[in-house]
């Protein structure tokens, strides 16, 4: 389940959520009881990003010639 950061408005306080994903945007209220928090910018960590490597070029290198084999 997704973890969401929090900020009070009143008391300054952050906290953190664990919600479902669908209740992401559900009003949420600080430890103290007050209402007016605002959601900061999830903390999710990403994965899957960049997960393809720097995949080689077919074509010249690697082969047999250039590094002394053939010569
Ligand atoms: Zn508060």
């Amino acid at each position: 389940m997704p973890r969401y950061d929090f900020r009070c408005r009143s008391c300054g306080a952050t906290f953190e959520l664990n919600r479902p994903m669908a209740r992401a945007n559900d009003p949420a209220t600080c430890p103290d009881g007050h209402p007016d928090t605002v959601k900061l910018l999830s903390t999710v960590a990403v994965t899957g990003a960049a997960a393809s490597g720097p995949a080689p070029s077919g074509g010249g290198g690697g082969g047999c010639c250039g590094g002394g084999c053939c010569g």
